[in-house]
C-alpha cells in the first residue's frame, strides 16, 4: 500500500506558490515538482520549433516525448514562454500526456509536494493536504515587475490578467481551489510567513491525526505510520 504523503499547492502565477512549495518540500524532506515547468517545456519547444500552439495532435506529441530532466533553459521562466505554456495547457491531449509523469512523481516515497493549477482538483485529488496560494493582482504584478528590471508595470499586469483569464476559463482542469483546499492569501505577507502558515496547518493536522504519514520538520524527517 502506498503511504507516501502528497501536498498539493495550486494558485495563479506570481502568487508565491512555487517559493512556498519548494521551501515546504525542503523543510519536510519531501520531493518537489513544479508542474508549471512541464507545460513551459512544451511551450518552449513549440515556440522554438515554430509549431502552432493550437494544433492539439502536434503539441500532444511534443508533450508525450518530453524528457523533463533534459531542460535547463534560461528562457523557460520568462513571460513569453508562460503565455505559450498557458495556451498548450488548454489542450486536453497535452494535459493527458503529462498526467502519468506527475502522478508517478507524486507517489514516490516518502512523499511529494507538487505545485501547479490542478494538483488538488485533477492530478492528485486525494492529496493529504491542499493549499490554494493566491494574492491580489496588484501584489502579483509588483512581484513580477521587481523580478524583471526594465519592464513596464502595466504590460506585466496585462500579461498576468491574460494568463489568469485563460487558466480560469479553459474547459479542462481550470484554475480553481479544490473544495477542500486551504486558502493562503500572500498579498500582505512574505514567502517566509506563508511557509510558516502552511507548516502551522500541517503540524496541526498531524496533531489531530488525519495524515497517513507523520510529518515533522526536517531534522525529525518523515516517519511512516499506518494509514488511518
Ligand atoms: O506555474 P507557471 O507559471 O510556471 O505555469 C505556466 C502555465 O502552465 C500556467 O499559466 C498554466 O496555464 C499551465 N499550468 C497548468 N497546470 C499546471 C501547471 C501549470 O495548466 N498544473
Amino acid at each position: 500500500m502506498n503511504q507516501s504523503i502528497i501536498i498539493a499547492i495550486d494558485g495563479p502565477s506570481a502568487s508565491g506558490k512555487g517559493t512556498v512549495a519548494r521551501s515546504l518540500a525542503k523543510t519536510l524532506g519531501l520531493h518537489y515538482l513544479d508542474t508549471g515547468s512541464l507545460y513551459r517545456m512544451v511551450g518552449l519547444t513549440v515556440q522554438r520549433q515554430g509549431l502552432d500552439p493550437n494544433d492539439e495532435e502536434t503539441v500532444a506529441a511534443v508533450a508525450a516525448s518530453l524528457n523533463p530532466v533534459s531542460y535547463n533553459d534560461a528562457d523557460l521562466r520568462g513571460e513569453l514562454i508562460g503565455g505559450y505554456a498557458s495556451k498548450v495547457a488548454a489542450l486536453p491531449k497535452v494535459r493527458a500526456a503529462l498526467l502519468k509523469f506527475q502522478r508517478d512523481f507524486a507517489s514516490q516515497s516518502p512523499g511529494a509536494v507538487l505545485d501547479g493549477r490542478d494538483i488538488g482538483t485533477v492530478v492528485c485529488p486525494r492529496s493529504d493536504i491542499k493549499f490554494f496560494v493566491t494574492a491580489s493582482v496588484e501584489a502579483r504584478t509588483q512581484r513580477r515587475f521587481l523580478e524583471m528590471p526594465g519592464s513596464d508595470f502595466n504590460a506585466v499586469k496585462a500579461d498576468i490578467l491574460a494568463r489568469d483569464e485563460r487558466d480560469q476559463s479553459r474547459q479542462i482542469a481550470p484554475l480553481k481551489p479544490a473544495a477542500d483546499a486551504i486558502i493562503i492569501d500572500t498579498s500582505a505577507i512574505t514567502a517566509q510567513q506563508a511557509l510558516q502558515e502552511c507548516l502551522r496547518v500541517i503540524l496541526k493536522l498531524r496533531a489531530n491525526g488525519p495524515l497517513k504519514t507523520q510529518v515533522s520538520e526536517r531534522g525529525g524527517g518523515t516517519k511512516r505510520t499506518p494509514r488511518r
